[in-house]
């Protein structure tokens, strides 16, 4: 068949994640692809978006970028996890480590996939101390070590994930996928087969026709092709998340100041801060419920906290949801012009990974050849995954606070009944990764490793529950114990031979 050309709309995150990842399929599957990435210079990307989660990681092994590099280009630095600070209740914290001590443990006879988690909540025990992440995020290390002859070595087989500059990732990939066309145009509009409905061309705002096989809609929230032209549907979840508006700003990282390694998600009046460090600065921002708040408050509410004035850097108000169908004819959205849900968890730049590595995998082929049913199945898969982030972010707001007008009413009306579904369930039986169906190849998804850390932090889990099960087998709960243990004793030591997290990135910028 003869070449397809395939056109990205829009050069932020998604537009290029998806030139490289769709580039790399297409020469995996013997597909002669022509890709242009249209973007303007005119419409600035969202400027936020900086912290990832492990699927980064597994995306530049598969691709075979060089992380060292990554670190140097993007200021990027290490997030092991999330510290949720005031979630609970006020002045109580726990950790999200992201890593999976159970991949390194084979399970004894007999016993169910999550039997560690179960033991630690039957045991009243931490579900993150098992983690190697754990004390590490404690001690604001990174995942390194050094060897006598000073070279690194990795303190486990875990993914970490990363903070970076969000404008510099972009760049960085685009810098990455060679061979791809690159215009400067503002899409103002398409033209459209009148019998199939399908894309024929683009037009831009000084009339050009650009004409192409495929579209992919990544023009951010302005979804500039796939809502505008296409009128796809919309799934809101506006009611169970309750956060709708953010307000960033910056805060300078002083020389020799140890840089978190976890992305500070801090429970405020209204919403939550995140913070989250590049090398040389921390990108923050209110993100909160303008139901509870003006912008004016959200401000005011930042610099009480903080002691201090900030410099707002912009209002960004979302829509929050999915889209119902986001492939259409031949138009695919991803990015923030498919789906949004708020910052927590990270949920943005992974769902844009996982959703271009399936495509790439299991339907990219010529448009000629894509099928009505490509197009249910793949609207389908995504949906679910996209629901799931919902459903998991939901539960972070099941805490025990109820002193401020935004927590009663997020904890009176704000659970979505998956949630309620989900949690009713796992009150009569310990979460267990069975639970979850594989419906994305294997490829990263939330599943317990995430769930545990969360449900155990928020003091969800019933540790009768747990108890209940382990007591159904003892020789597990015995083996349970002895390495819970051990993983206890090697990861706090391990801890303690880990770099600094600025000697790591001094480390990584002075050895080319
Ligand atoms: C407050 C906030 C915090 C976030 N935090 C995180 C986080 O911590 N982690 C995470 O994974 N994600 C986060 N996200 C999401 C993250 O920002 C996005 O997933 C990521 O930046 C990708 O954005 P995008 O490429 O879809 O859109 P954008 O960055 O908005 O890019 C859109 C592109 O489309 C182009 N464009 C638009 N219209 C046209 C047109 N008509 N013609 C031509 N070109 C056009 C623009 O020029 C631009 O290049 C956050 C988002 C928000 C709002």
């Amino acid at each position: 068949m003869e070449t397809a050309h395939f056109v990205i709309v829009g050069g932020g995150t998604a537009g290029w994640l998806t030139a490289f990842i769709t580039q790399d399929s297409a020469r995996r599957a013997g597909l002669d692809l022509k890709i242009s990435v249209v973007e303007s210079s005119k419409i600035p990307t969202v400027g936020v978006g900086e912290a990832s989660t492990a699927a980064l990681r597994v995306f530049f092994q598969y691709f075979g970028i060089d992380e060292f590099e990554f670190f140097r280009e993007t200021g990027a630095t290490f997030k092991l996890g999330i510290r949720h600070h005031n979630w609970r209740r006020k002045g109580y914290t726990y950790y999200g480590p992201i890593d999976d001590p159970h991949q390194v443990v084979a399970p004894p006879p007999g016993a169910s996939s999550d039997y560690l988690n179960i033991y630690c909540v039957a045991a009243g025990r931490k579900v993150q101390d098992m983690h190697l992440f754990g004390p590490l995020l404690e001690r604001r290390k990174a995942p390194y070590a050094r060897k006598a002859d000073g070279s690194l070595i990795p303190l486990g087989p875990f993914h970490h994930a990363f903070h970076f500059d969000q404008a510099l990732l972009g760049q960085f990939l685009k810098r990455k996928a060679k061979g791809v066309e690159i215009v400067d145009a503002v899409v103002a509009g398409v033209e459209r087969d009148p019998e199939s409905g399908d894309i024929a061309a683009l037009v831009t705002d000084d009339g050009a026709r650009l004409a192409a096989d495929f579209f992919i809609d990544a023009t951010g929230f302005r979804k500039r092709i796939i809502v505008q032209e296409l009128n796809a549907p919309w799934v809101s979840y506006q009611k169970e998340l309750p956060v709708n508006r953010a307000l960033p700003f910056w805060l300078d990282i002083a020389d020799g100041e140890e840089i978190n390694n976890y992305t500070h998600a801090w429970a405020q009046e209204a919403g939550w801060i995140w913070q989250i460090p590049t090398q040389t600065r921390y990108g923050c921002g209110y993100v909160y419920s303008d139901e509870f708040r003006t912008p004016d408050e959200a401000k005011r509410e930042v610099e009480q906290l903080l002691g201090r004035e900030i410099e707002v850097r912009s209002d960004i108000r979302f829509q929050i949801g999915r889209l119902e169908t986001p492939w259409m004819h031949n138009c695919l959205a991803v990015g923030l012009s498919s789906s949004f849900l708020e910052p927590l968890e990270s949920t943005s730049i992974h769902g844009t990974i996982v959703q271009m590595m399936l495509f790439g995998a299991r339907f990219l082929k010529h448009p000629a050849r894509m099928t009505a049913a490509d197009r249910a199945d793949y609207n389908a898969r995504v949906g679910r995954q996209v629901d799931d982030f919902r459903t998991f972010v939901n539960m972070h707001y099941m805490t025990e606070r109820d002193d401020t007008p935004f927590w009663r009413e997020v904890k009176a009306h704000r659970l979505h009944p998956e949630t309620k579904e989900r949690l009713a369930f796992w009150r009569r039986e310990m979460p267990k990764r069975e639970h979850f169906v594989d419906f994305l190849d294997g490829l990263p998804h939330i599943e317990t490793q995430l769930y545990y850390p969360v449900l155990d932090g928020l003091g969800i889990l019933d540790p009768a529950v747990a108890k209940a099960e382990m007591a159904r087998a003892p020789s597990v709960r015995a083996f349970a114990r002895k390495t819970v243990d051990s993983l206890v004793r090697e990861y706090r030591q391990a801890a303690t031979r880990a770099m600094g997290h600025a000697e790591f990135l001094a480390y990584v910028r002075d050895n080319r």
